[in-house]
């Protein structure tokens, strides 16, 4: 099973319609968790998921027959799944094994709503929906033929997505891997393989500056505002405020486009195995301008990217403890040193006299873990 995830583009009619979904499907979850928490009140178990579409359906009705026919001029099946998934989270939570669900809030909540399996119909460049008709997908060929499963339409504020589930037969895997790659994560060099290949960091400061020079921009109008005692945004202010949200985006594309080209090139060399640290290493380490660097090299977006393509390719990811001193010991002799500064780039042994850089020394070490 692969997921994928394409950017549609509706026209403005498809676009309002969308929208109201989202609004529905929010409306669906709300209505459901507000019904198992009152049947809770009341000392009752939780309602069944028959039940639920049951009464939403008289619901409509009762609401249509008041002139509110909104909820039937949606596709039916975003409702139906809403009230799925909300008796899902409940239900998880009821049995003690997930956090109690929230009501879904207006501004904060992820707009998405679900398409039926039977009811979309994928083309090379174009998807069918359910009521909301034909959209033309941003990437042509992108989703493979085969068995669907749940579709979904999400938008973050600036673009509409369409992600999938495609079951495909995956006899391409070859099997004929080659030795382990340890993998170190760092500032500097954003990725070092104990293969001696490095990736840099993209640079990214002209698009940074760009943002901070947007949101100057903005602020001069929260003033303006703060002044005239007025909470209303200027079209300006509108303007700028999508501004930063689409350069925002550009900077994390950036990034993103960057780790996909490392780690698919990783993949290719097919090793049997691959490791990398444990994430939550950066989390001890308390130092606050370093952390501020940790967090835009994007280590989880590494770790997700390798997590699918290791699965999809049979490579067995490695997570290394995350008390394992990589970096203090000597990938020739073992020797451990007790401490090793941030800025000791070369790594020197006391006692095999290796000297090697700090990064490459590390990967090694985490490459040594699989072996
Ligand atoms: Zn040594």
């Amino acid at each position: 099973m692969k997921g994928y995830k394409v950017r549609i583009y509706p026209n403005k009619e498809q676009q309002l319609l969308m929208n109201k979904t989202f609004g529905c499907a929010r409306f669906a979850y709300n209505w459901t968790l507000a019904k198992q928490f009152e049947s809770y009140k009341n000392g009752n178990k939780f309602i069944s998921e028959g039940e639920l579409r049951k009464q939403f359906t008289q619901l409509k009705k009762d609401m249509n027959a008041n002139g509110e026919e909104w909820l039937y001029e949606i596709p039916n099946n975003a409702t139906k799944q809403a009230i799925k998934d909300c008796f899902k989270a409940y239900k998880n939570f009821f049995n003690g094994k997930a956090k109690k669900p929230k009501f879904k809030s207006k501004k904060h909540s992820k707009l998405s709503f679900y398409n039926d399996t039977y009811k979309i119909k994928v083309f090379d460049n174009k998807v069918q929906l359910e009521v909301i008709g034909t959209i033309n997908l941003a990437e042509k060929s992108r989703i493979p033929k085969g068995k669907m499963y749940n579709p979904r339409i999400s938008f973050d504020g600036l673009y509409y997505w369409l992600s999938i589930n495609v079951e495909v037969d995956d006899n391409q895997i070859n099997e004929n891997k080659s030795e382990p790659i340890g993998v170190d994560l760092g500032i500097k060099t954003l990725m070092a393989y104990s293969n001696q290949m490095n990736f840099n960091r993209i640079n990214t400061k002209k698009e940074i500056k760009k943002l901070k020079r947007l949101h100057r921009k903005a602020s001069r109008h929260y003033i303006k505002m703060y002044k005239n005692k007025t909470t209303n945004k200027s079209r300006n202010l509108l303007k700028i405020e999508k501004s930063i949200l689409k350069q925002h985006r550009r900077i994390t594309n950036i990034r993103f486009n960057n780790i996909h080209q490392a780690t698919t090139k990783l993949i290719k060399l097919n090793p049997s195995h691959i490791v990398i640290e444990d994430l939550e290493i950066f989390n001890l380490m308390k130092n606050k301008h370093l952390a501020e660097k940790f967090a835009d090299c994007s280590f989880y977006e590494i770790r997700r990217q390798l997590k699918y393509k290791c699965e999809w390719n049979n490579i067995n990811l490695v997570i290394a403890d995350k008390w394992y001193p990589s970096s203090k010991i000597c990938s020739n002799c073992g020797n451990k040193k007790d401490k090793l500064s941030l800025s000791e780039r070369v790594y020197k042994c006391k006692c095999c006299n290796l000297e090697i850089e700090r990064d490459f020394n590390a990967s090694i070490n985490l490459k040594n873990l699989a072996i």
